[in-house]
């Protein structure tokens, strides 16, 4: 790849590029132009019909276990071309081997997952939720509800950290629905997703129709969103609330889910020992999360609760694992943190780091300087160290609770009690995840009942599950991926939950023959 390298969309079945020179897409390592990208003058309106029109029917027209086969062939291209993808997340994402993976692995595994649930789900393209009611005293009158695919175009808006696996999780199951995708990648990494594109394009397995990818700044687009269309934002709360709040979207009753900002907490239970499995496990898995994809990760954890007479312990064996983050180029022998994704991305979370230490102090790292393990220039490129603090009066400091420092940036906090672990983290107010350190059944009771309205998931950290347990990093496909409040108040995944987003669920009321021939064979029950 060169600095030439021209990233295209694809709308109504054909390649077209913008005008003009567009944006810019950077090597965060080097600061490099790695290519360009427009969307000036690209039809929109046009884009979306053709999807609605030619793709919506190409779709319907095939049953869930045919959906479910394009997927599973899609997720083969993507894990056929895995190396040159990770190449691509190093070069414009600044990701190492073992961060690319996390989204390109998760693309194909996410595809594959949803391929299996359309193979189970069979010939049919209706599902039936729940039993049927009956409601007549003489007849056959009943009520049954089914799910039917939209007629819209389901158009993803996405965030720059996941590139390969922030589209795949939404394609999954809006093209399993039966829905055509409208694909807008964070133009600053589009590198991977606009290879994807091609990929997918080329292995000739889509229907027409049914994918459209934009490279650039969506331009119009929400302009010409219909009812039956649904847009899945993940982004910044900023823009999800600019979404929400698009007038088109409102005029229309467009359906949207947002995944938005989040401030992710781990809480460690007061049995834990020093030493024991379950505090290794909390150890590993908090310094993970900061370092993993330098930290940018939805999911990572960004507040940390102790209990009060293990703060210091705490903070002495999560500086020991920090110190021991190599930084440099994501490709250098040895390692294992690359850059943040943009200069801009590194002022943010510089000035994030400043907010923070307003209430607190910094007990590992410096934002203004960084060392890095390969030999580069410390003024070149997006690096920093990660960076941990301490901040001892969490109830009077907002800004911890409020303020998501997208970057390899966490806060140890005290508690007292399950119960004050509970009213800390909730100052969120809704985050994607938070992870439980305990084998203390009656503590973890107590705090997962007080904090699961707050989350979308938690994550449960036990020594007994420590020799394999996931980490709450990872967002896998049977399990609901969202959170209330201000996480964006979404869902998307959990197998079939996913799925129903991208469908209208219809009461039918009338005769159970009547109902029983509209629905025939291939309804499927769930
Ligand atoms: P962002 O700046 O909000 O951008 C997200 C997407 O919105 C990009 O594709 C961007 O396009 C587009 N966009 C921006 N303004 C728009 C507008 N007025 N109309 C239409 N589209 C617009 O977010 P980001 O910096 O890429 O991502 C970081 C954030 O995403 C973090 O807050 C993180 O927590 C969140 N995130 C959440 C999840 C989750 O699952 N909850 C997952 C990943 C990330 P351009 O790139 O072309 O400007």
């Amino acid at each position: 790849m060169n600095d030439s390298l021209r990233i295209r969309s694809y709308v109504q079945d054909q390649w077209v590029d913008g005008e003009g020179e567009g944006a810019r897409l950077y090597n965060p390592s080097t600061g490099e132009v790695m290519a360009t990208a427009s969307t000036t003058g690209v039809d929109m309106g046009g884009a979306l019909a053709h999807a609605r029109r030619v793709g919506g029917a190409n779709l319907r027209s095939l049953s869930f276990a045919e959906r479910g086969a394009i997927l599973k062939g899609l997720s083969k291209v993507v894990r056929e071309h895995r190396d040159e993808l990770l190449e691509l997340a190093r070069t414009n994402g600044g990701n190492t081997a073992g961060d690319g993976s996390f989204d390109i692995d998760g693309a194909s595994g996410t595809l594959f997952f949803y391929s299996n649930l359309g193979r189970s789900l069979g010939e049919g393209s209706l599902l039936e939720d729940g039993e049927s009611l009956p409601l007549g005293k003489e007849t056959s009158l009943c009520g049954r509800h089914v799910w039917v695919p939209r007629r819209g175009a389901a158009v993803f808006v996405n965030a720059f950290n996941f590139p390969a696996w922030g589209f795949a999780e939404k394609m999954a199951c809006a093209f399993l629905a039966g829905m055509p995708v409208v694909v807008k990648p964070a133009t600053l990494t589009a590198c991977v997703a606009f290879r994807l594109a091609e990929l997918f394009v080329d292995s000739g397995l889509l229907p027409a129709g049914s994918w459209t990818f934009l490279a650039g700044p969506a331009g119009d687009l929400l302009d010409h969103l219909e009812g039956q269309d649904v847009l899945a934002f993940t982004g910044s709360a900023a823009t999800g609330r600019k979404m929400r709040s698009h007038p088109r979207v409102l005029d229309k009753g467009v359906r949207v889910s947002v995944e938005a900002d989040s401030l992710n907490s781990a809480v460690l239970g007061p049995d834990v020992e020093e030493g024991s499995d379950s505090w290794n496990l909390f150890v590993k898995e908090v310094s993970r999360e900061m370092t993993q994809k330098a930290g940018q990760k939805c999911t990572a954890t960004r507040r940390v609760f102790v209990p009060a007479d293990r703060i210091e312990a705490v903070i002495a064996a999560l500086t020991g694992r920090l110190a021991r983050t190599t930084i440099g180029e994501p490709g250098a022998e040895g390692v294992r943190m690359g850059p943040l994704a943009s200069a801009a991305q590194l002022e943010d979370v510089k000035g994030g780091v400043g907010d923070l230490a307003s209430v607190g102090e910094i007990v590992f790292g410096d934002p203004e300087i960084v060392e890095r393990a390969d030999g580069g220039s410390s003024g070149t490129g997006c690096f920093m160290s990660p960076v941990l603090l301490r901040c001892d009066e969490p109830r009077e400091a907002a800004v911890v609770h409020a303020r998501e420092v997208f970057g390899p940036v966490a806060t140890v906090m005290p508690y007292d009690g399950a119960e004050e672990a509970v009213e800390l983290i909730a100052l969120g107010e809704g985050s994607l995840v938070a992870s439980v350190y305990s084998d203390d059944a009656v503590f973890v009771r107590q705090v997962v009942l007080g904090i699961a309205p707050y989350h979308g998931r938690v994550y449960l950290g036990s020594a007994d599950i420590a020799g394999e347990a996931w980490g709450p990093g990872a967002v896998l496909p049977g399990l609901v991926h969202g959170g209330p409040g201000r996480a964006g108040a979404s869902e998307e995944l959990g197998g079939l939950r996913g799925v129903y987003h991208y469908m209208q669920r219809t009461a039918l009321e009338g005769s159970a023959e009547l109902i029983g021939s509209i629905l025939g064979e291939g309804a499927k029950s769930t």
